[in-house]
């Protein structure tokens, strides 16, 4: 048995153990009222439902019937058998309820196809329930619904109901558990879903829908009700197609990659043949009865597929015919390999497929500027080091060609706290390419890191003076409280000190392992804002909230082009315009040296490349305050350095992405890789037959869903720590070899709990410290947006490497959004989820949290009464296969007045930093001073209003309204600056709206707040 066979076969037990315990299945005696015990099975009584009077809200909390809905195949009369189960509690004194035999009744049902409503066996199945419990006045019954649809088809609903009166003087407790129906010898055809965009691309069949339940079809075309429902979704495979598969290894590739990079793109073309071609797609629309709207976006997908190979040739094209492209290539392979440490050998097919695409935009001239590519893949599947791969080799070349310094990349994501993991990758990439450029003796600055967040996480600069709350020089616990990096990049030992280098101004993460491959003290890393003005590092990770700086740092221009020069004392590194405490604009407190002005290459030394990082989550307010802010950046690189950067986006879900990125970006969008013709299929990646995750839908019956889930955790860990008491009767009954007890108890003995709200949240925390009762301790942490930095770091750093003994280990998360995105750690692999997430993109991301290396399992607990819970519910298999068609489309627009008010002072503040300031060759930070500028060199309200109507792109009729909310601003800026003698002393106070924005997040929130 493999490791994965034992996890998965485990995971099945789990599953079971908790099931059985939400229906009771295994209990015959109770010393608690068994309505406030069991979530699942149980049918309330059908007249206490109805005077609830909640209606079909109160039917789904605490329903009093479960069946099937389905199209019967051939023509009336319909007979079939219908199998109702059920069983009775009773109570013998207030602690002590006994479980009667359950009953098990077939009825006989035949419909003649009139459309009506039916009844069957009510007193067939009084008579059993009877004789179980000994009791009279319980009842239930098979009811029947035929109905027309809209295109007067036939539908048939099948239900079992609890048909017994509220309230009985002879029982107790009047609902039925452990309910089920079975529907034998009833053929059936399947519904079909309404057509999706790209549903040719997606089975639409569904065989049947459950009420109140799921419904299982077997090969023998029974129907059984379920009490949750499952779906599975397979790991991916990333080789399947016939060709045999291309070596890919790191240590291939950076030796002679042009053999192997051929026979991928031949691979490539060879499927294309096989499953694009007219011929084959007109059978495939035979088959699936395809609208002709289906089958010609099934063409233009295939024109897309026939493009995408294109681009392959492109760049194996570029490799053969430009020497230092190939070079850089095979030095980055060296410098992943480095990385990877072992972790990884290979790239996966579609990783290298997407930087061979992509080439094009480091050897270019205008690096493909127009065309904003996205990377797409299933989360897990390596998104992050697809693109450090192409940034590791356009650093590369950017040596190579002569930009001995600068950055070449700057990469946002969207969360106010930053994934510490992904930044480890980012450093260990850099740390991997600084090798090979130290080993092929490259001329240039070190590669670097750069970390550059909002406040709180990082210092923007460490003062001499400390500040309130701030970064004290002084003070030797402070290092310890930034760090960032867990491991050395170089060395990848746990190897990392925190210092502050007074010499150098400097607070950097060092390595103290001796036989590490870094010769120098501090690592090449930077967290403190200022050393990255300092520095340039080669690139920048950081959130996208921090743009917002541009308006108010001059530093920030290294972000859209070269600094003013550098300082002629040794290690203070670039310098920008003066201010009153930098006489000389060295950003080192004090430095009274003079700067020497920059050598050539100025236009090199702008970033080439802008990332942005889970790009659906650019929406609303955010996306609409990011649009304006990337025309801004766009048009500052183009003043200073003279062009556009690349942009380069990952995104987890792709509705709408077109749209999205031209209005962030006015940019062209195209994706990689172009997605297979069936959702199944696809050259890049397909199903195997390995488990990735198993979803299961549960929506709690007659109790609150918070019970259901402190029951659900209660039942998860008592179950997986009889691995630790009998690791052999544990593993023996779960079927999987006693040798695995460590390693499952490991992969299997964390829970996260995974909150929509901070309410919820936070009454999770309170309940598992009450209501979950397990033997041995039971350690929480949790991970929302309000959890420290640090801890966020502790935290992360013990589920990663569990303590030896499991008491000490951590056992349940509660989190938030806040670790839906870049959270990959192997040991998550059982997640409760409090309710269905507002979008489908988040369900998607905060999913794949687990099983991301061994099978993982996932309850969803549906807040049943809200609508779109249940609807999920209602097609929940689909929601998880076909994740992607549910996804919404993204809501954006860079069209908002609202927006704009809070934009323009950054805009115009940010020019007269970046443009303005540098032109001027003073200062320009008081009223007087801008306005002799002005005065000077001709600037004007009108000529300002000119040039940021046109970097906004405000010139369609659509846009007048914003073209005259800026000139009434511009011309009400102009009169503050004008205004003889004014109150005005800041160039920031002169803005009508208020100071620039110190975070992109300043908007007032209407929208849903990320990452609570
Ligand atoms: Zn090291
Ligand atoms: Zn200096």
């Amino acid at each position: 048995m493999t490791q994965q066979e034992a996890a998965t076969r485990f995971l099945t037990w789990l599953d079971l153990q908790v099931l059985s315990a939400g229906r009771g299945d295994r209990l015959t005696e109770l010393s608690v009222e068994p309505r406030g015990r069991f979530w699942l099975g149980r049918l309330a009584s059908e007249e206490a439902v109805v005077a609830s009077g909640l209606g079909e809200r109160g039917e789904r909390l605490d329903p009093c019937a479960v069946g099937i809905r389905v199209r019967p195949f051939g023509c009336p009369p319909w007979t079939f058998i219908a199998e109702a189960s059920a069983c009775v509690w009773v109570r013998g004194s207030a602690t002590a309820w006994r479980k009667c035999p359950p009953i098990r009744t077939q009825v006989q049902i035949t419909l003649d196809g009139e459309e009506g409503d039916y009844e069957f066996g009510r007193a067939q199945l009084a008579d059993a329930l009877r004789s179980s419990c000994g009791e009279e006045g319980l009842a239930c019954s098979v009811r029947a619904e035929v109905r027309r649809d809209l295109s007067s088809r036939m539908e048939l609903t099948v239900m079992l109901v609890n048909a017994s009166p509220r309230n009985l003087p002879s029982l107790k407790d009047t609902n039925l558990y452990e309910c089920a129906l079975k529907v034998t010898g009833l053929s059936t055809e399947p519904f079909i879903l309404d057509s999706l965009p790209d549903s040719f691309r997606y089975d639409r069949r569904v065989p049947a829908y459950g009420i109140n339940s799921a419904v299982q079809l077997t090969e023998d075309g029974v129907l059984v009700t379920t009490d949750v429902v499952t779906a599975d979704k397979p790991r991916p495979r990333y080789w399947s197609v016939g060709d045999a598969a291309p070596d890919l290894a790191f240590v291939n590739l950076a030796v002679s990659p042009l053999a192997s990079l051929t026979r991928l793109a031949e691979a490539h073309a060879n499927w294309g043949r096989s499953v694009w071609t007219p011929a084959v797609l007109d059978d495939r629309s035979a088959k699936g009865s395809w609208s002709s709207a289906m089958r010609d976006q099934a063409d233009v997908a295939a024109s897309e597929f026939w493009a995408e190979n294109r681009r392959l040739l492109d760049g194996l094209e570029l490799l053969r015919s430009n020497p230092p492209l190939l070079r850089a290539f095979t030095l980055m392979n060296r410098a992943i390999g480095y990385a990877a440490n072992g972790k990884y050998v290979a790239w996966r097919p579609f990783q290298i497929g997407f930087m061979l695409a992509n080439l094009a935009c480091i050897a270019s001239a205008d690096n493909d500027a127009e065309t904003a590519d996205l990377v797409w893949f299933a989360t897990g599947g390596g998104k992050t080091e697809t693109y450090l791969g192409l940034l590791v080799t356009a650093a590369l070349y950017d040596r190579l060609r002569g930009k001995l310094s600068g950055v070449t990349a700057w990469s946002r994501f969207p969360l106010r706290m930053l994934s510490l993991q992904q930044t480890q990758r980012f450093a260990d990439a850099m740390a991997g390419a600084e090798r090979v450029r130290r080993d092929e003796r490259i001329a240039g600055d070190p590669f670097s890191v750069g970390f550059l967040v909002g406040q709180g996480a990082t210092p923007n600069s460490i003062p001499e003076e400390a500040q309130p709350g701030g970064p004290d020089p002084e003070d030797d616990a402070m290092p310890e409280r930034y760090r960032v990096l867990l491991k050395c990049p170089f060395c990848h030992e746990n190897s990392i000190t925190m210092a502050f280098d007074r010499r150098y101004w400097r607070l950097g993460h060092r390595c103290s392992n001796e036989g590490c491959p870094w010769p120098e003290r501090q690592l090449p890393f930077y967290i403190v804002d200022d050393e990255i003005y300092r520095f340039l590092p080669t690139v920048i990770v950081g959130t996208l909230d921090k743009a917002a700086s541009i308006a108010m740092q001059a530093g920030m221009r290294c972000l859209v082009g070269s600094p003013l020069g550098i300082c002629s004392e040794d290690g203070h590194g670039y310098v920008y315009a003066p201010r009153s405490k930098k006489p000389n604009g060295c950003l080192v407190p004090g430095c009274k040296a003079s700067p020497v002005g920059l050598s050539g290459g100025v236009e090199l030394c702008a970033p080439t490349f802008r990332l942005q990082d889970e790009l659906h989550l650019l929406k609303d307010s955010l996306g609409a305050v990011d649009a304006h802010y990337e025309s801004l950046l766009d048009h500052l690189e183009s003043e200073i350095a003279g062009r556009k950067p690349k942009i380069l986006a990952s995104s987890a879900t792709l509705a709408g992405y077109e749209r999205q990125i031209n209005l962030l970006y006015r940019r062209n969008a195209r994706v990689f890789p172009v997605q297979g013709p069936s959702s199944e299929q696809g050259f890049w990646t397909s199903a195997s037959s390995d488990l990735a995750r198993r979803y299961v839908a549960v929506a709690p019956r007659g109790v609150t869903i918070e019970y259901a889930v402190d029951r659900t955790v209660t039942e998860l860990q008592g179950a997986v720590r009889r691995l630790r008491t009998e690791p052999r009767a544990g593993c023996a009954e779960a079927g999987v070899e006693a040798r695995w007890a460590d390693y499952l108890l490991s992969v299997y003995g964390v829970n996260v709990v995974y909150g929509n709200t901070l309410s919820d949240l936070d009454a999770v925390a309170r309940s598992l410290e009450t209501q979950v009762n397990v033997t041995g301790r039971l350690n929480t942490a949790s991970l929302t947006g309000r959890t420290d930095f640090e801890d966020v770091r502790v935290t992360l750093g013990r589920l990663e490497k569990a303590e030896p003994d499991f008491d000490e280990r951590l056992h349940v998360v509660a989190a938030s959004s806040m670790m839906s995105h870049g959270v990959d750690i192997d040991r998550l692999n059982i997640m409760v989820m409090l309710g269905v997430p507002l979008t489908a993109s988040e369900f998607i991301q905060a999913t794949a949290r687990v099983g991301r290396a061994w099978p993982g399992l996932v309850y969803v607990m549906h807040k049943i009464a809200r609508e779109r819970d249940a609807s999920v519910f209602r097609s929940f298999e689909k929601f998880v296969q076909q994740g992607d068609r549910f996804v919404e489309p993204i809501p954006i627009t860079r069209r908002s007045r609202r927006v704009l008010e809070k934009t323009a002072a950054g805009i115009e503040l940010a020019r007269i930093l970046a443009v303005h300031e540098a032109a001027a060759g003073e200062a320009l930070t008081t009223v007087s001073k801008l306005r002799a500028y002005f005065v000077r060199t001709g600037v004007t309200a009108d000529s300002e209003l000119a040039t940021v109507i046109q970097l906004m792109g405000f010139d369609s009729d659509l846009d007048e309204s914003l073209r005259n909310d800026l000139k009434r601003w511009f011309r009400r800026f102009f009169e503050n600056l004008m205004e003889p003698g004014g109150a005005f002393q800041f160039p920031a106070e002169l803005s009508p709206t208020g100071k620039p924005m110190r975070s992109l997040r300043d908007v007032d929130e209407e929208a849903p707040i990320l990452g609570v």
